[in-house]
């Protein structure tokens, strides 16, 4: 399972393939793609992710964010592959990890009406964030983070809004820093091709990753992360 996030000024969904096919060893049964440009577009599937070179190139943008799953809740599906929706499929989770409190999240969602559509732990995340979201993903991110229990990596995208969210729990997370890109991923490996600089999330980190410029907080302060030099000799 791992996660890549891109946002600069290259197509996004080649980038995370590449991204997600270094991230291959870690184990997977499925993946995702989503990308922004401007309105989201999604590409799961059952399989391969080789076959995504070819079937994931419609999707168009500059900001986009994938995934492969190692499913902990609900069998190996597209349905259940990430990233997840919310109703208005409108924001993007991708999430590595696991929620351990979701069924009570989840009974809670749907005596609020919301429906459901995969069996994953995760997909209580975008709807949580798509009932506290007024237009700022940021915010409404740092608002439902102190409900989730367990482990995760967390990267969001919301439609209207150039920039991904980027939360770390007990899941590794890093963000390399390139010449007016940005390029995410579980481990340092999609990094590679792109830049030696990185910041390694700590826990409890969310991170804002703009057009050329990203901010840290954590517990609601901002702070800042060192950026290191990638070591590889690989
Ligand atoms: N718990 C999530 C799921 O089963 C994420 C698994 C993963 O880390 O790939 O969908």
């Amino acid at each position: 399972c791992g996660i890549v996030g891109y946002i600069g000024y290259h197509e996004a969904a080649p980038i995370c393939t590449n991204g997600l096919l270094s991230l291959e060893y870690r184990g997977y049964d499925s993946f995702g793609i989503a990308t922004l440009a401007p309105s989201l577009s999604v590409y799961k599937h059952l399989g391969k992710i080789s076959d995504a070179k070819t079937s994931a190139s419609h999707l168009t943008g500059t900001i986009g964010i994938g995934h492969t799953r190692w499913a902990t809740h609900g069998v190996p599906s597209e349905i259940n592959a990430h990233p997840h929706l919310d109703e208005a499929g409108k924001i993007a989770v991708v999430h590595n990890g696991i929620i351990e409190n979701y069924a009570e999240l989840k009974r809670g969602l749907e005596e609020r009406g919301v429906v459901f559509t995969s069996q994953t732990d995760t997909e209580v995340i975008p709807h949580l964030i798509a009932e506290k979201y007024s237009g700022n993903l940021f915010e409404a991110v740092s608002g439902i983070i102190p409900l989730l229990e367990g482990s995760y990596a967390l990267l969001i995208l919301a439609e209207g809004e150039e920039k991904i969210v980027a939360v770390r729990k007990g899941s590794p997370l890093v963000l390399g820093i390139g010449d007016q890109e940005f390029i995410l991923g579980s481990d340092a490996l999609p990094l590679l091709e792109y830049t030696r600089n990185a910041v390694y999330f700590e826990d409890g980190d969310i991170a804002e990753i703009g057009r050329g410029e990203y901010r840290i907080h954590n517990t609601g302060v901002p702070v800042s992360r060192e950026i290191t030099e990638i070591e590889w000799s690989g």
